[in-house]
């Protein structure tokens, strides 16, 4: 049997692709991802043409349909919905069975909402997860999501892992 598919924030499996060139790239975490899974490494930033490195990002205005805005006041919620979207459509035409994305992400966020500013006081009006996530957690209701925090070790990652494996033989008893 093939291993599970699972869809990974491309700054967790070691690319160079965060806004501020830093690594966050934990050895342990990845071991423990390549031995169970297929990792499908994505950055919906760089995806979108932003370069490394970027100025940050935030989510402003509404919760419920927040725009990434960086600290130069460029928005770039077009742009990275675009690409985001295209690659939910390939996701959903592949037989994956969950991901890890990083926290703390206006795009990848998925396991702790972030903050959502408004652009007039500055000042937070909500909350909300990243971009990316939201549309994933859409797409794929009740698929495993977990972030890099989760997955640290213990009963957590092991929840995960079971979770994962578990829809992954569902998937391949219905083939
Ligand atoms: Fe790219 Fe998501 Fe990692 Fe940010 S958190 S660098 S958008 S993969």
């Amino acid at each position: 049997m093939d291993k599970p598919l699972l869809c990974v924030s491309a700054c967790l499996a070691g690319e160079n692709v965060r806004y501020d060139g830093r690594s966050v790239f934990h050895p342990g975490l990845w071991e423990f991802v390549t031995e169970h899974f297929t990792p499908l490494p994505f950055c919906p930033e760089v995806e979108a043409g932003l370069p490394v490195p970027r100025q940050p990002m935030d989510l402003f205005d509404s919760p419920l349909s927040p725009r990434a805005i960086d600290r130069n006041g460029e928005d770039h919620t077009f742009a990275l919905t675009r690409v985001m979207r295209a690659q939910i459509r390939r996701l959903c035409g592949l037989p994956v069975c969950g991901a890890l994305l990083k926290s703390r992400s206006p795009s990848c966020a998925v396991c702790r909402r972030i903050p959502v500013f408004d652009r007039e006081t500055g000042r937070a009006c909500g909350e909300s997860f990243g971009l990316f996530a939201k549309m994933f957690l859409a797409a794929f209701e009740g698929l495993p999501v977990a972030d890099e925090h989760v997955l640290a070790g213990g009963k957590a990652r092991e929840e995960f892992l079971h979770a994962v494996l578990a829809r992954h033989t569902f998937s391949e008893d219905r083939t």
